[in-house]
Formats: structure tokens, C-alpha cells, sequence
């Protein structure tokens, strides 16, 4: 058992059959504790209250009471909740009020997967904590304003003006988090560092920053767009879904779970983790090394794209579970563009950190880094500012 509840802030990130969440101080960035409930509904956890009372009595059993001086600096000072759709209302990390859960619940015809569960998580945690100070953190914020040509879908503006259909981006608080460590790292202000991140985990995106702004990314009105991820299949033609529905006569939640639940490395593999893909490939899987060559096709394309829309770039910056851990991933996403400045040392690639490192040689001009990623500190911190 270490640390103290007073002044930490208590992240949660509520799915819709699960709960994650943890204890942390912002400052420091100590996790006090934290784990996950799961298959909310189908245990004798029957709902996200029962899910909740259940990390409170975790919470007790190390000593710890979160409920103890609500609202005093003996406390814990915040919870800060992760949503998933902020639309076109919210920019930034705001205090939850009544108004402010009744549009995140509004919302939820863009998100009908996460944004009713986030609402929920909400709903449970301002009625357990009622003095403190809830913040929703939204995942969409970091590309609130990217530029329209970046944001528009060539459709019908009248019906895409009516039904707010554009790309949002999703995976924003790590790209956000992750490009400032960047700049950090390389001690400039972010203002001076034009870069590209690669949030690569189960799910994957990828986001041009220039200058500390978001002006392309890869995941568009729904998470689905973009990357070959675990189980999404990241872009298609949108006439395969016309197809599948008109020749295959596949409904709109067969297409659904196909397209967000069975595809990707999942679908073509049979496997979404990145470890078990390599065991597969050294195996002499050939499907596995196919999922592998399209994942990695489907990176550069991107990676070039991006080059292109910053004109150059000071840093590619790889973090998540595959980006962090997975060196041959890294290796294969930057081969061959020497002539552009990218160059990745195998030997630095090959270090196992958890720390911010380098892993290009100190005098290539575009710096290739690893930085780890952590929703959790950068929720706490936005909530703990507030
Ligand atoms: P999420 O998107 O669920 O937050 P993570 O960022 O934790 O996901 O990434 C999870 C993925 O990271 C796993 O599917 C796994 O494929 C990959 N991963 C984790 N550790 C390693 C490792 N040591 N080598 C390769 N891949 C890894």
C-alpha cells in the first residue's frame, strides 16, 4: 500500500460491459492503484454502480477511502472521465454539470457504443462522490480544429451540415500527451516541432501535429476509419458495405461487427495481439505474415501522407502497446527513407524501456522516438487543472 488519496484525482473509463480505473497523483504521476472491472451485466457485477461500489471496496481494503473529505484538501481533488465523442460542442476538458451529461448523452447517436457507457460511469460516480469535482476529458478534443479540408467527407453538405457528419479523430488525449513529451523530449516549445504520431495498440491511429496542432488524422466520424488495427479493418471502399448489404444481404449489425469486431489483424490472422501474430509468422503462418504486410503497408501510406501534408517533419514518435514494444514494427514502418531523413538504428531500436528514447541516430535530421503513452496522467492532470 503506498500513497495517499488527498489531492489525487480518480480516472475512470467506463465501457459498456466494463469499468477502468485509477488512483493518481497528477503532479507526480504516482499511481496509488487501479485495475479494471469487467463483464459488467453478465456477473454478480449487475451495473457500473455495483462496478463502482465494487473499486470503493477495493479501494477500503488497502486503507484508502475515497469518500473520506470530499470536497476538503484531505480528499482525493477530481475524477476525471474519459469520453469518447466530444462532437462539435466539446474543445476542451469541461466540469460536468447536469447540461454537460445530457449532451454527452446527446451525443450518443455518434458514439452509440461508448458515449452511453461514459454517461453512465458519470452518472454512477456523481452520485457516489457528490462533492467532488467531475471533468469529462474527451477523446475528440485534440482535433476539434482541424482544418476542414482535413475534416470534410466529399458527400452531400447538406446532409453531412445537418447530421454532423465529418471526421472527429479520436484517440486524442494520446496524441496530445504523446506530441508534447515529444517536444519536450527534443527541448523545444511545441510551436517549433512539426510531427507525426503513431498511436498504435489494439486500436491504432495516426495523427499529423504541426507546430502542436492536429491538422490531419486518421480516425474519422467513428474510430473505424484509418489503420489496420486489432479487430477494425481501418479503411475500405464504402462500397464493400454497399456490397455486402446488397449481395450478401448482410444487415447493418452484421456489417457492424464484421467490419469493427472481425476484421483487422483479427480477420485476417485469426489473431488482434501482436505477440501471438509473430509466434504465427515464425510458425511459418502465411495468412499471419499477410496481416503483418498489410498492416504495415496500410502505416507507411499513411506515414507518407503525413509527410506530405507538414511538408517534412521534425520527429515520428511511435507509443501503445504495439509502437512501444513491437521493435520490428517500428523497423518496417520507416525502411528505406534515408533520402528523407528517417533513419532507425537497430541498436537503439532494439532497447526495451519504458522511458522516452530515441531510437534514429543523433545526427539523422528527423528524429524517431519511442514514448510511452498514459491516457490516465494526462485525464488526471486536465481534471486536477480545471
Ligand atoms: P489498447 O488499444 O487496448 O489500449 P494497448 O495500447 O495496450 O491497447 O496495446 C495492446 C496491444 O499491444 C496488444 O494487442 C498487443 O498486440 C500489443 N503488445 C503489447 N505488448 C507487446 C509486446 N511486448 N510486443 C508486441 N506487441 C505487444
Amino acid at each position: 500500500m503506498t500513497g495517499t488519496v488527498a489531492g489525487a484525482v480518480l480516472v475512470l473509463n467506463s465501457g459498456s460491459s466494463s469499468l477502468k480505473y485509477q488512483l493518481l497523483h497528477p503532479d507526480s504521476g504516482e499511481v496509488v492503484h487501479g485495475g479494471i472491472v469487467e463483464r459488467i451485466g453478465e456477473t454478480e457485477v449487475p451495473d457500473h454502480k455495483a462496478a463502482l461500489r465494487l473499486v470503493f471496496e477495493e479501494f477500503a481494503d488497502r486503507g484508502l477511502d475515497l469518500t473520506a473529505g470530499a470536497g476538503t484538501p484531505e480528499g482525493i481533488a477530481a475524477v476525471g472521465h474519459r469520453v469518447v465523442h466530444g462532437g462539435r460542442t466539446f474543445h476542451s476538458p469541461t466540469i460536468i454539470d447536469d447540461l454537460v451529461l445530457a449532451e454527452i448523452r446527446r451525443l450518443s447517436s455518434l458514439a452509440p457504443l461508448h458515449n452511453p457507457a461514459n454517461a453512465q460511469g458519470i452518472e454512477v460516480a456523481r452520485e457516489l462522490l457528490p462533492n467532488v469535482k467531475q471533468v469529462a476529458v474527451f477523446d475528440t478534443a485534440f482535433f476539434f480544429d482541424l482544418p476542414a479540408a482535413a475534416a470534410t467527407y466529399a458527400i452531400d453538405r447538406e446532409l453531412a451540415k445537418e447530421h454532423a457528419l465529418r471526421r472527429y479523430g479520436f484517440h486524442g488525449t494520446s496524441h496530445e500527451y504523446v506530441s508534447k513529451q515529444v517536444a519536450a523530449f527534443l527541448g523545444k516549445p511545441d510551436v517549433e516541432v512539426d510531427q507525426i504520431v503513431l498511436h498504435l495498440g489494439n486500436g491504432a491511429s495516426a495523427s499529423a501535429i504541426r507546430g502542436g496542432r492536429a491538422v490531419d488524422t486518421s480516425m474519422g466520424l467513428t474510430p473505424l476509419e484509418g489503420l489496420v488495427m486489432g479487430t477494425r479493418s481501418g479503411d475500405i471502399d464504402p462500397g464493400l458495405v454497399l456490397h455486402l448489404g446488397r449481395s450478401l444481404g448482410m444487415d447493418i449489425d452484421q456489417i457492424d461487427d464484421l467490419l469493427n469486431r472481425r476484421s483487422g489483424l483479427k480477420g485476417l490472422a485469426g489473431e488482434n495481439d501482436f505477440r501471438a501474430l509473430g509466434t504465427l509468422i515464425e510458425s511459418g503462418d502465411q495468412d499471419a505474415k499477410l496481416a503483418y504486410d498489410v498492416y504495415i503497408h496500410r502505416l507507411r501510406r499513411y506515414i507518407g501522407a503525413y509527410l506530405v501534408d507538414l511538408g517534412g517533419v521534425d520527429a515520428i514518435t511511435f507509443t501503445a502497446g504495439v509502437g512501444e514494444n513491437a521493435a520490428g514494427v517500428r523497423a518496417d514502418a520507416l525502411a528505406g527513407l534515408e533520402r528523407f531523413g528517417i533513419v532507425v538504428d537497430p541498436e537503439r531500436n532494439a532497447v526495451r524501456s519504458s522511458e522516452p528514447r530515441r531510437i534514429s541516430p543523433d545526427d539523422a535530421p528527423v528524429a524517431v522516438l519511442v514514448v510511452p503513452t498514459n491516457e490516465e496522467l494526462a485525464i488526471a492532470r486536465d481534471a486536477a487543472a480545471l
